[in-house]
């Protein structure tokens, strides 16, 4: 067993070239035609284990190019016969038909057909399909159990098997329904386990299903991406959609991604962005498969500018150009905020991550800081209160005076005291003048931070009170301590 281990600021100049591997000429105009230049270390890794025929488990954080990394090799092994070759198991449909796409791009020059078998497509359909004799099958857990189980694809034994985003399925709940597709497998095959983080679960599955596994690890200088500007606005509860609003009149994405807790919350804060004539759309799991589908299409083709979606609906996605991932709550767990702000910062492009959350959830981004060492900037959204005498001064020296104010004012002001009729207008001034004031104030959040860094160094005082500490439930250092020696 022989573990690699790598940084992922590891120089260009020391990383090898694609032509280097030996891989077939119409490979390399494929991966040409992609606009690769240069290998990314996972790839630069794992690209030669896989074309050895070893199994491997990989392990890079999002946006790394891990689908290359086993898409390559495997189409450089793909043989001149009728039969499916390569199985790669991945958690949703979006991703499926994602890596289809990157095989189909690759693999152009030498006209390699692939099948997507996902659930909410019709079985008869995806049956026909297999009639086209293609060579690679990406496919979703539970649809491709159905399959297997009901003996629908005929001499199946395919040669590589991946398991993609393994994290990502696990978190859904198909590591059963994986150890169950296996069974279906010739057990001579070579896996390949990719993934962005490596819990327990996975490294249990890894051991049971792989044999003698070679591993490889880039473990990045911080786990989030150096190229995303993380930043942070703590409001109230109720201000949510108005600090959205606000937030992207501010910042004017090109494209952004907002992520919701529900699909619920997801529906009603797309349809709100659109009466506030946003090009904005939904996309979570109760939709149709079409629909799902179309609104991909329509954000990939930049016709949709800001797709509001649940976790689960956009695992793994990789739209290029998105400028802006918006955390509408706060992630409920630091490697779902390092997934969701992967969306954007990738291959090499400058991104922003902007995380709402509330007084209660302030210990949260805490949490998020220490776990990813990240750098989140605390921001404030400004508005009327932070208006300061003199930008109030010059604003109103800059205003003229009517010939109608004057004449008003001689008959008002044996009406009202004059200086109830100025504090009177100068309100009016400044409701009209100046965005609301959305977020707690500058002093509110003052506190919030006194109160926060006292109530964790009490919390490490008495850990270092303790013999042992407990273990956190997730902690990347844990993870790859164990796995990695
Ligand atoms: P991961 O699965 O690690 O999250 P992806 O495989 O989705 O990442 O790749 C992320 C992006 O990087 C994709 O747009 C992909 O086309 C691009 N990419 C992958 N490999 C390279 C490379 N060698 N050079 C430039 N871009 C690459
Ligand atoms: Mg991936």
């Amino acid at each position: 067993m022989q573990t690699h281990n790598n940084k992922s600021s590891t120089t260009q100049q020391s990383q090898p070239s694609f032509e280097s591997f030996g891989l077939r000429g119409y490979l390399l105009r494929g991966i040409n035609e992609l606009g690769f230049s240069t290998p990314s270390p996972i790839q630069a890794q794992s690209i030669p284990i896989v074309l050895k025929g070893k199994d491997l488990i990989a392990q890079a954080q999002t946006g790394t190019g891990k689908t290359a990394a086993f898409a390559i090799p495997i189409l450089n092994k793909i043989q001149r016969n009728d039969s499916i070759e390569a199985l790669i198991i991945t958690p949703t449909r979006e991703l499926a038909m994602q890596i289809s796409e990157e095989f189909l791009k690759l693999g152009r020059f030498a006209r390699i057909k692939t099948i997507c078998m996902y659930g909410g497509q019709s079985i008869k359909r995806q049956c026909d399909l297999l009639k086209n004799k293609p060579k690679i099958m990406i496919a979703t857990p539970g649809r491709l159990l159905d399959h297997l189980m009901n003996g629908r694809i005929k001499d199946f034994a395919p040669k590589v098997v991946v398991l993609d985003e393994s994290d990502e399925m696990l978190d859904m709940g198909f590591l059963d329904d994986i150890e169950s597709i296996f069974t279906y497998l010739p057990s001579d095959i070579q896996t390949l386990l990719f993934s962005a983080t490596m819990p327990q679960a996975i490294q249990d599955l890894a051991m049971r299903i792989l044999h003698e596994p070679e591993f490889v690890k880039i473990s990045p200088v911080d786990i989030t991406n150096q190229d995303i500007d993380q930043k942070y606005y703590i409001i109230n509860e109720n201000e949510r959609d108005e600090a959205i609003l606000r937030l992207l009149e501010l910042e004017s994405p090109v494209k952004s991604i907002i992520f919701t807790r529900t699909k619920k919350e997801a529906d009603i804060l797309a349809q709100k962005l659109m009466e506030s004539n946003f090009n904005a759309a939904a996309l979570h799991g109760d939709m149709e498969q079409r629909d799902r589908r179309d609104v991909m299409v329509r954000f990939r083709q930049n016709t949709i500018e800001i797709l509001v979606a649940t976790d689960v609906a956009s695992r793994g996605l990789d739209i290029s150009d998105v400028s802006h991932v918006f955390n509408y709550h706060i992630p409920l767990n630091p490697e779902s905020y390092v997934h969701r702000i992967g969306r954007t910062g990738r291959a090499g492009k400058k991104g922003v991550a902007i995380t709402l959350a509330t007084p209660l959830e302030f210990k949260e981004i805490h949490k998020i800081k220490q776990s990813t060492k990240a750098t989140l900037e605390l921001c404030h959204i400004e508005g009327e209160a932070d208006i300061d005498s003199d930008t109030l001064l010059s604003k109103i020296a800059a205003l003229g005076v009517s010939q109608s104010s004057l004449e008003h004012f001689e008959n008002l002001k044996g009406h009202i005291d004059p200086t109830q009729l100025c504090l009177k207008l100068l309100s009016h001034f400044i409701q009209t003048q100046c965005a609301k004031t959305i977020g707690l104030s500058k002093e509110e959040i003052a506190k919030l931070e006194v109160r926060q860094s006292s109530e964790s160094s009490t919390k490490t005082q008495r850990q270092n009170g303790k013999k042992r500490s407990s273990k956190p439930r997730y902690s990347n250092k844990n993870i790859t301590d164990s796995i990695w020696g």
